[in-house]
């Protein structure tokens, strides 16, 4: 089973009624005014032309897409490019209390939430809050490493609206090298097969380095199609400020090269990134951040400007909205934000049809209807 059309359906009427009246209570700028909150702004050294600069296309029609749902940091893996489990470190052990996630869900009112962490297969009462969000008629991707999926299988309900979603960074390999523990790749295999096996939508998470090689990303989705997965989803790696003294991450250049042969990759297997997020990607179209898009809760609060950099923790979702000076953000106002192409910040802006011509609406409502 694909992604279901009723749920992209359901998205594409979220967007439009909230472009068209967006919540004012979420578009007040409330930021200090020298913007203390982000030492890293870019002062342009030539005055800019206020009058003649373009404004950001949504910046006053801001609005949550997706939630990213921490509900704890700690994990059974180590994996080379994980930022959470070192920037977390300090509070490693702390869960966000069961009905404190449903509360932010609530709050933050998106229509999907993706459950993330650290593993939040080691939560434990997952399954409950599965079942919570999708009593608040929510999609869910549960994003996990695979290795607990066997063993609390039993705790969860399938549901067309709910989808395991399995980090798997190449074949068997690869993959254990990239999580630094042999038959981790195994693992998560049975466990995808298990949850095939009762009924449950499961999709994949690929994180592209600098090192992969996309011939064995494609000869990935090949071994994983005897399973029937439901889709696919890939990621460029990106360095941001807890784990950019490695070596694995790309620069825009990079990235552009990686994706140079998506649309085949795309054609051949069900990619679930919009086809304007993959020519974003491949270097065919810019686009700016709208990280609001996919607002970010965990055991210290709402994290902002977004997924990957820090600058603080906000109380509420509407301190989130209101308290971060979003235009500092995003390539050129921010050095940390130059080579990120990452999902969170603008696959937001694909889905909000940010630059989108007719011919974009035709491929988006193609790529919907497959
Ligand atoms: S499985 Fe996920 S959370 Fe755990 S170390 Fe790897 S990337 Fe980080
Ligand atoms: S460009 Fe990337 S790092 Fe910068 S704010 Fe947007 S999502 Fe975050």
């Amino acid at each position: 089973m694909k992604f279901p059309l009723s749920l992209t359906a359901g998205m594409a009427g979220y967007i439009f009624k909230n472009k068209m009246r967006p919540r004012p209570e979420w578009q007040k700028d409330v930021a200090p005014p020298k913007n203390e909150a982000n030492p890293f702004r870019i002062l342009h050294s030539v005055p800019v032309d206020r009058a003649n600069r373009q404004p950001h296309p949504m910046i006053r029609k801001r609005f949550p897409l997706v939630m990213m749902l921490e509900p704890l940091h700690a994990c059974n893996l180590t994996c080379t490019g994980c930022g959470r489990i070192r920037e977390y470190e300090s509070t490693i052990t702390e869960r966000v209390p069961l009905e404190e996630c449903l509360t932010a869900v609530d709050e933050c009112g998106a229509p999907m939430v993706s459950i993330c962490g650290g593993e939040p297969m080691m939560y434990p009462q997952i399954g409950a809050l599965v079942a919570g969000i999708l009593r608040r008629n929510k999609n869910i991707y549960l994003c996990t490493n695979g290795m607990f999926i066997r063993k609390r299988l039993h705790e969860f309900t399938p549901d067309k609206r709910f989808f395991f979603n399995v980090h798997l960074d190449g074949l068997e390999k690869t993959h254990d090298i990239c999580v630094e523990r042999e038959g981790v790749f195994r693992e998560a295999i049975d466990g995808i097969k298990a949850a095939k096996a009762a009924g449950f939508m499961v999709c994949t998470n690929t994180t592209i380095y600098k090192e992969t090689d996309m011939k064995e990303i494609e000869a990935l989705f090949e071994y994983l199609e005897q399973f029937h997965v439901d889709g696919h989803q890939l990621a460029p790696a990106y360095g941001y400020s807890a784990v950019n003294d490695r070596e694995i991450f790309m620069t825009r250049d990079d990235i552009h090269e990686k994706f140079q042969d998506i649309e085949r990759l795309a054609e051949r297997f069900y990619i679930k990134q919009t086809p304007m997020y993959l020519g974003f990607l491949k270097g065919d179209r810019e686009l700016p951040c709208t990280a609001w898009g996919t607002p970010t809760y965990n055991v210290k609060g709402w994290k902002g400007p977004c997924y990957l950099i820090t600058d603080g923790h906000y109380k509420t979702f509407e301190d989130l909205m209101t308290q971060t000076p979003w235009e500092n953000y995003g390539p050129g106002n921010d050095p940390r934000c130059e080579h990120c192409m990452m999902h969170c910040g603008f696959e937001p802006s694909a889905a909000l049809g940010i630059s989108a011509s007719l011919a974009d609406s035709f491929k988006m409502l193609t790529w919907a209807l497959r």
